[in-house]
């Protein structure tokens, strides 16, 4: 479409005056109108175009506009729009099948919610009324969503302006090797000693009072952090030693982005629930769920599930999922995403690491990589400070505007950068994003010791 920057004006004039910002001080934003996306692509109304690398909030797992899935879309809608979750409806039954099919062990039954946080919303409640204790665990690094159960267990600095204690939320660390918080040398001992620091921490909270360990497969925002080989087969251990309900947040690592269907098949550990939200439908119309264990849905075979939602299974959305999961099998989408990976993707930003001084580690899997940028590669520190914002920031918002200059938008989260581009993405287009990147890198570069 041609450039059309009057009508952009327009979108950013109508934005500002009635449109109500997450996690954003009002008067300080200055939202990007877009115009459209395409694929791997978006664009504004000044004719600038963006490789997503970011995939949105990591959930256009497919792209924008698949076309498989805006016909299913416009299909549904001809045919049923909208019908309660009471009923028994024939892609809310299907996709649920798909789903479930294809978590790991036999988490058969699917309770559909709208996104993410209210499905470990409902993943928290569940392992409440299981075991009937009142105290959930989660890492430090971590972000599981913005309703109460789930803000209260993220871990990430958006929760502490919501924190009011009531959620029975404790925080413990997980294993991350590059910054150990356990003076690991080796993955092994941070696997180990990680592992010893979550079951002291049960110890010392009283085991009876811990209804559920909610862990993210790979912590997604927090900086791709893939657990080290044993970590979470040693978690699932622990919580089956002190009866805990074990649930994996797959929102963000499910669905092919990290090359699996679900993140957990790369570790072969069964969960006893699984939430997931995003990649199931790429976003295209706002659906979640968790995915329940035979033994905690047979809980509720003779009494209510004290739970609902006007939309829990909503056809439109479900619809989207079923013609997603069918399109991701058909065009080898989870596959694309493993290859791209471990061919193009992972050995790219390596080399660029052993060339940029602010480059301290590479980390990932699938189309779902982070590098950590810092000051000084032997002291490892960060390029920006924890949490840092306005003149502390600039390094990362100059990184970030470098990128968006080379036609790459990025996802920028502290001191780390994610390459996070739709599980479709081909290797051309990453080769065209990864050298965009390369280049920003310089800008990062100038704020190291080096
Ligand atoms: N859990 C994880 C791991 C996430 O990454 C997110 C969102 O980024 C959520 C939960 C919350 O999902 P939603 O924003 O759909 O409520």
């Amino acid at each position: 479409t041609a450039p059309d920057p009057a009508a952009g004006e327009a979108v950013r004039a109508a934005d500002r005056a009635h449109v109500f910002h997450s996690w954003s001080a009002q008067g300080l934003i200055d939202p990007l109108p877009v115009a459209g996306g395409e694929g791997s692509y978006f664009w504004d109304y000044d004719g600038n175009r963006y490789l997503d690398f970011s995939s949105q909030l990591v959930n256009t797992n497919i792209g924008h506009q698949h076309p498989k899935v805006v016909a299913a879309i416009q299909e549904q809608a001809g045919r049923m729009c909208t019908m309660a979750p009471g009923f028994a409806v024939d892609v809310r039954a299907e996709a649920a099948r798909l789903v479930a099919e294809r978590t790991p062990g036999n988490l058969d039954k699917i309770f559909w919610t709208n996104g993410g946080a209210e499905a470990v919303e409902n993943a928290v409640r569940m392992a409440k009324l299981h075991t009937g204790r009142p105290k959930v665990m989660s890492t430090y690094r971590s972000y599981h969503g913005h309703t109460s159960a789930a803000i209260h267990l993220t871990g990430d600095p958006r929760r502490w302006a919501n924190d009011t204690g009531a959620a029975g939320a404790v925080h413990f660390f997980g294993p991350h090797l590059y910054r150990s918080h356990f003076y690991a040398e080796t993955e092994e001992q941070e696997c180990e000693r990680a592992l010893a620091h979550l079951e002291e921490t049960i110890v010392y909270e009283g085991p009876s009072t811990i209804a559920a360990v909610v862990l993210e497969t790979i912590a997604g925002t927090a900086g791709v952090l893939v657990p080290p080989p044993g970590y979470l087969a040693g978690v699932r251990e622990i919580c089956d030693r002190h009866g805990i309900v074990f649930v994996l947040d797959e929102v963000m690592a499910g669905f092919g982005r990290s090359g699996a269907w679900f993140a957990a098949d790369h570790f072969g550990v069964t969960p006893d629930l699984i939430t997931f939200a995003k990649g199931v439908n790429s976003g295209y119309v706002p659906l979640g769920g968790v995915a329940i264990s035979a033994e905690i849905a047979a809980r509720f075979d003779q009494r209510p599930y004290p739970g609902g939602l006007t939309y829990s299974g909503h056809p439109l959305a479900c619809g989207s999922a079923v013609a997603t999961i069918n399109t991701m099998a058909e065009e080898g989408i989870v596959e694309n995403a493993a290859h791209i990976g471990e061919s193009v993707i992972g050995p790219a930003l390596r080399e660029m690491a052993e060339r940029h001084p602010s480059v301290g580690e590479v980390r990932g899997m699938g189309t779902f990589w982070a590098l950590d940028l810092v000051r000084d590669k032997v002291t490892r520190e960060p390029l920006v400070p924890y949490n840092a914002s306005g003149p502390d920031n600039a390094p990362m918002a100059e990184f970030a505007a470098a990128c968006k200059r080379g036609g790459v938008w990025p996802f920028v989260n502290m001191n780390r950068t994610h390459v996070v581009p739709p599980c479709n993405i081909t290797e051309a287009e990453a080769k065209e994003g990864l050298a965009v990147l390369d280049e920003a890198l310089s800008a990062a570069d100038a704020h190291t010791s080096a």
